[in-house]
């Protein structure tokens, strides 16, 4: 294993000496720990103490220097899930003199990214947490490139779709429990450490109860875009399917949450949609053949489940339909209508969840992780048993949503079968959208404003500007201007939509009475420009 970090390629001695001499150099972007990445010389890991360690010395630097503050709670965020106490980050120091007494220094020549996996047992969290987050950190820094090297420090073993990750870079990623192989003082050349959090849309609940992240930075062009780099890393080519040939994909889970009828259920949805209609799972095929078959599906049918996170290879246009258990309500658990409601994803989605208690397989005699309640007082367990839905909870542990959402359902055909003749605009795929990235209006240009009065009750004002700059490169099909107008030391505005380039108001105009006036143009009734500066009348 070793051997893998060849040292080859350090020039040991002046790494040494830089080491020795320059110490660590730490500078970083953010202004908080939650939204900190930090880009280091010369960061070591001490496997004994198994504590980072940065080493000061005349030369080195450490922006920002938060004195105390660095604890309070941490430096920054070592995963991609916001301000959770147990994946903080931070180091040691060590004047570099301390050098001289400490066992010699291996060096890493790879520029490395640092980072926890948050739950590498999990697909959902695989890709929303990690694969996500490491794939967009590495494009924000050009020296993390495909030689990138990944060290996971969150401590698990490998796990069970470790190829995954394999896939973001050329070199083996590292576990934490591999790097004390490498010696006891283990120094990164070069490495960043922490993730971006712009592309996670969910936050499950650590301190108020689930749901869609309050501030999504992402959209569908950049999951997209995600998604083709795994498949071509994966060979698998996205081809139109031809309409004769669309299918539904039932994805199955074996060990729990079990459709019971999955049988009539295959059957049933062929027949509506009059579409070949196939299962897959997670226990009987490859996660590559899972992809390979969604990336061509025109709807994609599950459980709630993290497996419905491979709902990003879906093309554009399908669907995603998702089966909620009884007493379980859709609204209060939805990572992945959030990712099919991403702008830009254009993907239809449809929750149905069963509303027939008969229908419902439960298992109070499982282990409590799997949704078993032998365990709470008697009292609690009929109290469970006769709710008709979960009230909203926080993460992680709370034994009634867990009872709840490991039921196996009976699908009931006919009410399936409503919801989606009801949500489902066209047949899916039909009309696959092809829509080309959104451009926005620039500033409307030359904004002006006159006002004439005509009588000591009435006057006018008249507002012209000329189209924004961009607009004569582009075929947008509705151009309008909106315009607002306010009076001076008043807090309300009259907002006007219009669709030429002037407009006389004569309504509501007061003479001698001063007025702000905004100016924006609007593309295809909802695309927002800037406002122009605001005008003053009379100026
Ligand atoms: N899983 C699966 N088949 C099953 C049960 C689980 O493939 O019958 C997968 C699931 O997709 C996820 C992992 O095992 O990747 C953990 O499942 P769990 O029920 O803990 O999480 P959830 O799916 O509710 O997020």
């Amino acid at each position: 294993q070793s051997q893998e970090l060849s040292q080859a390629r350090v020039d040991y001695h002046a790494a040494l000496l830089a080491l020795q001499e320059q110490g660590t150099r730490m500078v970083c972007t953010g202004k908080m720990h939650t939204d900190r990445i930090c880009r280091f010389d010369y960061l070591c890991y001490c496997a004994e103490a198994e504590e980072f360690v940065f080493f000061h010395s005349n030369a080195s630097v450490m922006l920002p220097n938060l004195g105390p503050r660095r604890f309070q709670p941490a430096l920054l965020d070592l995963s991609s899930v916001e301000d959770h106490n147990t994946q903080y980050f931070n180091f040691m120091e060590l004047p570099a003199a301390a050098l001289k007494f400490m066992p010699k220094p291996v060096f890493v020549p790879d520029v490395t990214l640092i980072l926890n996996r948050f739950n590498p047992d999990n697909l959902m969290h695989i890709f929303h947490d990690d694969l996500l987050p490491i794939f967009y950190t590495m494009s924000q820094y050009s020296d993390l490139d495909s030689e990138a090297r990944l060290v996971f420090m969150e401590g698990w073993a490998e796990g069970p779709y470790f190829d995954l990750y394999r896939l973001l870079s050329s070199k083996q990623p590292l576990l934490k429990e591999q790097l004390r192989n490498f010696g006891k003082l283990l120094c990164f050349t070069k490495s960043y450490v922490g993730l971006s959090k712009m592309t996670t849309w969910y936050q499950y609940g650590f301190v108020q109860p689930q749901g869609a992240k309050a501030n999504i930075l992402v959209s569908g062009n950049e999951i997209r875009q995600f998604a083709t780099f795994l498949m071509e890393k994966l060979n698998i080519t996205r081809e139109e399917t031809p309409a004769s040939e669309e299918y539904i994909v039932v994805f199955s889970r074996t060990a729990n949450r079990l459709i019971l009828n999955e049988a009539e259920l295959l059957l049933a949805l062929a027949q509506e949609f009059q579409m070949k209609t196939v299962t897959v799972s997670l226990e009987e095929h490859s996660l590559s053949e899972v992809i390979r078959v969604i990336a061509g599906a025109s709807m994609l049918v599950s459980m709630h489940g993290a497996q419905l996170v491979t709902s990003l290879f879906l093309p554009r246009g399908a669907a995603v339909v998702e089966l909620f258990p009884y007493a379980v309500n859709p609204e209060h658990y939805t990572p992945y209508k959030t990712l099919a409601s991403l702008p830009g994803m254009d993907l239809q989605y449809v929750a149905w969840r069963n509303t027939i208690e008969e229908n419902s397989m439960t298992h109070p005699e499982r282990p409590w992780e799997q949704g078993g309640i032998a365990h709470l007082e008697p009292e609690e367990q009929v109290r469970i048993l006769q709710s008709k839905e979960v009230p909203r909870h926080l993460c992680c542990r709370n034994p009634e949503w867990l009872f709840r959402i490991y039921q196996d359902t009976n699908v009931n055909i006919p009410s399936l079968l409503d919801v989606l003749r009801q949500i489902l605009k066209s047949k899916p795929n039909l009309k696959r959208t092809k829509t080309g990235s959104v451009v926005h209006p620039g500033r409307v240009r030359e904004p002006k404003c006159q006002t004439s009065v005509q009588a000591t009750n009435e006057a006018k004002m008249m507002v012209s500007w000329q189209i924004p700059w961009n607009l004569k490169y582009l075929k947008v099909k509705d151009v309008k201007y909106e315009v607002w107008i306010q009076e001076q030391g008043e807090n309300t505005y009259m907002p006007y939509i219009l669709p030429h380039q002037n407009y006389t108001f004569s309504e509501n105009i007061k003479p001698f009475t001063t007025y702000l006036v905004w100016v924006r143009c609007i593309f295809n009734k909802n695309l927002l420009g800037p406002f122009a500066d605001v005008l003053l009348s009379p100026s």
